[in-house]
């Protein structure tokens, strides 16, 4: 995960430099920049989860219990469903390619003569745009419950899907497990806001700059799916004075990957050119339309 952190760090820091470079010799200005309005979260989201605005692509959440007993098994599928009744969550099970996974095979730590209760929390998360997209998660059951309510199941759940400990012995985060805690209003809340959202693609220009001198046409483009779904094929197409000059096909993009293009020295059959246009088509539903088009114009003219 850090890794990839640090190659989009490290892609960002290259457009900005290219779009340094290019910019003393270019006629036009970048003009347009992508603004991903329909989403606002609360700002204490970062502060109850381990980044913010974690979650899932989507509110169905796939699962598999591996070689657990059956009391394990029925504490996991009551925390399931205690979430579902609570929140959009969906949790199914398969055979293979989970998303969660359950496991029980591991001795009991002891930490400071406390047991610590299990261990779980998301194995893959991946940036994209204002989300953190949890790709996969583990739950290792090791205590049994002795509560009514499959609080151990439930806070290992509720780290899986983000979240960190609370400081207030009543709730279900707190590091160490009671019969007495709950589920806080706040989680509730918080994953109700994170999982209205559909889960959608969405294609959108990160960076562009171009130039043209004398009569000849140059871009360095950058593009990301900032959604919660992959993007399907696109088309990228260039319009010079709303002439269409050329039409680049975007392959599909998985959440948070991007795509760089760069052209160099293509003829211009215009002399004079005011407005260069980059449009994204094709796309179906996407939680953004706004970042699918930027303008380039001129400042000579
Ligand atoms: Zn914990």
């Amino acid at each position: 995960m850090q890794l990839t952190l640090k190659i989009l760090a490290f892609l960002f820091t290259a457009g900005l430099l290219v779009s340094y470079w290019l910019f003393p010799l270019t006629p036009l200005e970048f003009g347009a920049k992508y603004n991903n309005s329909n989403f606002n979260p609360s700002n204490e989201s970062s502060g109850m989860q381990f980044y913010s605005n974690m979650r899932f692509p989507d509110r169905r959440i796939s699962y598999r219990i591996e070689r657990c007993p059956l009391q394990k098994v029925n504490e996991m599928e009551q925390a399931f469903e205690i979430l579902e009744n609570l929140t959009p969550l969906e949790f199914y099970p398969v055979e293979q390619g989970e998303q969660i996974k359950v496991m029980c095979n591991s001795s009991n730590k002891v930490e400071g003569g406390l047991f610590i209760a299990g261990e779980g929390g998301p194995t893959n998360i991946t940036k994209s745009g204002k989300f953190n997209v949890i790709l996969s998660g583990k739950i290792l059951l090791i205590r049994e419950s002795k509560c009514a309510r499959p609080n151990v199941a439930l806070h290992e759940l509720l780290h899986v899907l983000g979240f960190n400990h609370s400081t207030n012995p009543r709730n279900v985060m707190y590091p160490i497990v009671r019969c007495d805690q709950t589920i806080g209003k706040d989680v509730v809340q918080l994953l109700n806001e994170l999982y209205a959202i559909e889960s959608l693609p969405d294609l959108g220009f990160e960076n562009i700059s171009a130039v043209i001198e004398g009569r000849y046409f140059s871009a360095n483009i950058s593009l990301r799916n900032i959604g919660l779904a992959k993007s399907e094929k696109a088309n990228l197409k260039i319009y010079l004075d709303n002439e269409s000059f050329k039409e680049i096909e975007i392959p599909e993009l998985d959440i948070g990957h991007g795509r760089k293009i760069v052209l160099k020295n293509f003829y211009v059959r215009k002399f004079k050119v005011s407005e260069i246009k980059f449009t994204l088509e094709h796309l179906k539903e996407e939680l953004n339309k706004t970042n699918n088009e930027a303008i380039l114009r001129s400042e000579v003219n």
